[in-house]
């Protein structure tokens, strides 16, 4: 594609774009009245129109049938997870007895690791990206602990090369391969959150069986932004969360993925709790737990009817849109972004903006990660009062000690148009 830094360039690709309607099926946040470019959708998705409908539902049946609502509710409550599935199955790649929509993010993951994490004397190690979202790093953290091991022993982190910001397939297989012996369990993320970089998922499943690990994937910055296709790849389990690229809202309910291989074999062991047992028999109130066929068998508690109304609100938006229009969308969308910070940076003799995420589309979402030197805070302030919405985050160690801003132009919701506004708001800096 021949990009061009015009309004009129940008509006043509938005009057072709067969996506373009679901713009307007999300409330966009204004500052003075006026809507802002809002390109934060990898942190907090936006509200999608429909969902008080979908909540409001709950709070009817909830009003009319009180308890009853478990089964007489125009959606029963006893069966709330069942009306996600299809949906998610197809945004992850999974059948949809793989899936299922439960907890929270962080909380999941302590339990997919209970799963597929269990150390032996011989092979306690966990492997994961070097800048992980704190939470996971704190996670299996505390995990390694749990179990008794020594996390400076027990983590092996891979990080960039000297002077880069990514990191290199080679370099993630040839590590687990020169780990291959004491590795139990590989946990990467689908998509950095801060890089942009999307990993090799295929590449990295087959190097960690082929160690004999169990690999997973946090999904977070994933779900819902690039088709993954964790069956397919043969992927152990996953786990997301649905309040950014899902645009569920602020700790709206999780979504975990575990291969049909494992999930329908009882003797894996879980944490479990009532929702998990046996449908037919879970309100016997019985002795004994006996799980749910399939990633079903995960659930601990019961649903959170509300949370996952406005979920469902928003997968069907992805339903009609399709995940692989999505990304058909988003390359572009992306694309027109690079471009016109490229053609900043090169006004700017300074490279004030360089960008991190990989240059090639097979190793990114939707998501450009920018270094920013020295004045990079004042351009972010910049931006902001311009109406820009994006986000900043600290000088970290990790970065050579600079910030980083990032932006996500999300195929559902953003225009060609925001992109060019964007670069508008920077051409005045
Ligand atoms: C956003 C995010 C989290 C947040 O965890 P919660 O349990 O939902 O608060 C965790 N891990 C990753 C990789 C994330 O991107």
């Amino acid at each position: 594609m021949q990009y061009s830094n015009s309004l009129s360039f940008a509006q043509s690709l938005d009057a072709n774009d067969l996506l373009k309607k679901f713009r307007s099926q999300f409330h966009f946040p204004k500052v003075n009245g006026k809507e802002v470019i809002y390109l934060t959708g990898n942190s907090l998705g936006l509200l999608p129109k429909s969902a008080r409908q979908y909540v409001e539902q709950e709070f009817i049946d909830w009003e009319n049938y009180g308890v009853e609502a478990h089964f007489d509710a125009k959606n029963p409550w006893f069966y709330y997870h069942h009306f996600h599935r299809e949906a998610l199955a197809k945004i992850v790649g999974a059948k949809k007895d793989e899936v299922v929509a439960m907890g929270s993010l962080t909380a999941n993951l302590h339990l997919l690791l209970v799963s597929f994490y269990q150390p032996t004397k011989e092979r306690y190690k966990i492997m994961m990206e070097a800048n992980a979202f704190p939470s996971d790093q704190y996670a299996v953290e505390t995990q390694v602990r749990f179990h008794g091991y020594n996390p400076d022993d027990a983590i092996i982190e891979i990080k960039p090369r000297e002077g880069e910001y990514t990191l290199r397939t080679e370099d993630i297989l040839k590590a687990i391969d020169e780990n291959k012996d004491q590795l139990a369990t590989i946990m990467f993320g689908g998509v950095n959150y801060l890089s942009g970089q999307l990993f090799d998922i295929k590449a990295i499943t087959e190097a960690g069986h082929r160690a004999c690990a169990f690999v997973g994937f946090d999904l977070a910055h994933a779900a819902g932004n690039v088709p993954v296709k964790l069956h397919d790849c043969n992927v152990d389990f996953a786990c997301w969360c649905t309040y950014k690229y899902l645009n569920s809202g602020a700790g709206g309910v999780g979504g975990i993925f575990i291969h049909e291989k494992h999930a329908n074999n009882f003797s894996v062991p879980r944490f479990a709790g009532w929702w998990g047992n046996e449908e037919s028999t879970r309100f016997e109130m019985k002795k004994g737990f006996v799980p749910q066929t399939g990633a079903a068998g995960w659930q601990v508690s019961n649903a959170p009817v509300f949370n996952m109304a406005i979920h469902r609100a928003s997968l069907e938006l992805f339903e009609e849109a399709g995940i692989e229009n999505l990304r058909k969308k988003s390359e572009l969308l992306t694309g027109f972004l690079e471009f016109i910070i490229e053609e900043y940076n090169a006004k700017n003799s300074l490279q004030a903006l360089k960008i991190i995420t990989p240059k090639n589309v097979k190793e990114r979402g939707c998501q450009l990660s920018f270094i920013a030197t020295a004045e990079g805070k004042e351009i972010f302030n910049q931006l902001s009062s311009s109406g820009i919405v994006c986000d900043w985050r600290e000088p970290n160690p990790a970065n050579g000690g600079a910030g980083v801003i990032r932006m996500a132009p999300v195929p559902l919701y953003n225009s060609f148009e925001d992109v060019f506004r964007t670069a508008e708001a920077l051409g005045n800096l």
